[in-house]
C-alpha cells in the first residue's frame, strides 16, 4: 500500500479528524502509553467524542442498559453515512448541547466493562483493508497522538498486541469480524450505478444495529414463507442475540451479494414475483387515477362554453 492509499484509509477510520501517526504498525510494535485515574487529562478523550459503533458494541450496551435496540438507538446514537452510497453507520450521541459522551462520569467511563471497540482501542486505530482481488481482509494499526492525551508521556512500553489483550479487544474483534468484512466488501465492490436501493440500506441498518427489530423480522410470517430455516436453528436465533447477530451478517451477504446462505422455500420466488406484480399494478392504477384527476383539475380551471368571465350576460 502506498502513502496515498494509506491516507485514504485513514480518512475512513473512526479517527479521521485526529492526528494519526502516518505509519502502519504491526501488532508486535511497541508503543509508550498508559491511561490511569491520576493523569491530568482524565476524561479529556470522553469529553469530545466521535465514536463509531459496531453491531456488537450496540448489543453489549443495550443489554447492559436493559434497553431494546430501538430505544438504545434513539437515545444514545446518531446515524451517519459510511460511504457515498449511503451505507448506514451509527455513532455515539453526545450529551444534549455538548460534545461529551453520555456515559462519562467523574470516575471515568460509566459503562467500562461494555465500552465500545473504539474506546478500547484508543489510542490505537484498527485499520482493516481489502484489495478488490483479495477475499480476506488484512489488519494493521496506527497510533493516534492527540495533544490533549498525556498518556503518551507515561513511562510504560508495551506491544500493541499486549495493549489489545489488556483492553479486552480480542472478543470485540472476533464478534465484529463478520460485519467488518461485510462493510469492506461493500466498499471494495467499486462504484455501482447510482446509490443502492433504499430498501437494501434499511435492511443493512436493521440487521446490523436494530437487533430486536431484526428478530421480529426473522420471526415474521413473510420471512418464514420465504426462507426455510430449520425449527431448531430458528429457536436458537430467537433466543440468542449473538447467534442472531451472526445470522444477520450472513443474511446481508445473501441478500446484498447473492452469497447463498439460506434455502428459499419452494415457490417463494414465484410468490415474491406475484406480490411484485400486484404491487406494480397497484402503483400503475394509482398513477393513472392521479393522472386522470390532474387532467380533470387542469380543465376545471379552464373557462368552458357557457361560462362568462365578465359578469352578467346580456
Ligand atoms: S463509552 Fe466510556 S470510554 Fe467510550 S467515550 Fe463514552 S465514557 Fe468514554
Ligand atoms: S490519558 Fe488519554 S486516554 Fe487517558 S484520559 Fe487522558 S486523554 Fe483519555
Amino acid at each position: 500500500m502506498d502513502e496515498t492509499q494509506f491516507k485514504d484509509l485513514i480518512k475512513e477510520s473512526p479517527f479521521q479528524e485526529s492526528p494519526v501517526t502516518p505509519t502502519m504498525l504491526a501488532g508486535d510494535k511497541e508503543i509508550q502509553f498508559r491511561c490511569h485515574r491520576d493523569v491530568k487529562c482524565w476524561n479529556a478523550c470522553c469529553a469530545n467524542i466521535d465514536i463509531q459503533l459496531t453491531p456488537y458494541d450496540i448489543l453489549r450496551l443495550k443489554n447492559r442498559l436493559e434497553s431494546s435496540s430501538g430505544d438504545f438507538l434513539k437515545q444514545y446514537t446518531v446515524p451517519f453515512e459510511m460511504d457515498k452510497d449511503g451505507m448506514p453507520g451509527v455513532k455515539l450521541r453526545p450529551v444534549q448541547n455538548g460534545t461529551a459522551c453520555q456515559f462519562m462520569t467523574p470516575e471515568g467511563c460509566g459503562v467500562y466493562e461494555d465500552r465500545p471497540t473504539a474506546c478500547r482501542y484508543y489510542p490505537v486505530a484498527l485499520l482493516s483493508m481489502r484489495n478488490q482481488d483479495e477475499s480476506t481482509d488484512r489488519t494493521s494499526y496506527a497510533l493516534v497522538q492527540e495533544a490533549h492525551c498525556l498518556g503518551h508521556q507515561e513511562p510504560r512500553s508495551l506491544t500493541i498486541d499486549d495493549y489489545r489483550k489488556e483492553q479486552g479487544v480480542d472478543e470485540y474483534d472476533e464478534k465484529g469480524r463478520g460485519w467488518r468484512q461485510l462493510v469492506l466488501k461493500r466498499k471494495s465492490a467499486g462504484p455501482g450505478i447510482g446509490r443502492p436501493p433504499e430498501l437494501s440500506n434499511q435492511l443493512f441498518f436493521m440487521a446490523s444495529y436494530d437487533i430486536d427489530r431484526f428478530r421480529a423480522f426473522v420471526a415474521s410470517e413473510s420471512f418464514n414463507n420465504t426462507y426455510d430455516v430449520p425449527m431448531e436453528a430458528m429457536a436458537v436465533l430467537l433466543a440468542d442475540d449473538e447467534a442472531l447477530m451472526d445470522f444477520g451478517y450472513n443474511f446481508l451477504k445473501h441478500v446484498l451479494f447473492n452469497e447463498r446462505f439460506l434455502e428459499e422455500r419452494n415457490g417463494a420466488y414465484e410468490a415474491r414475483m406475484e406480490r411484485l406484480k400486484v404491487k406494480a399494478e397497484q402503483v400503475r392504477d394509482e398513477y393513472l387515477a392521479n393522472r386522470d384527476k390532474l387532467e380533470d383539475d387542469k380543465y376545471s380551471d379552464t373557462p368552458r362554453a357557457g361560462d362568462c368571465a365578465c359578469g352578467d350576460k346580456e
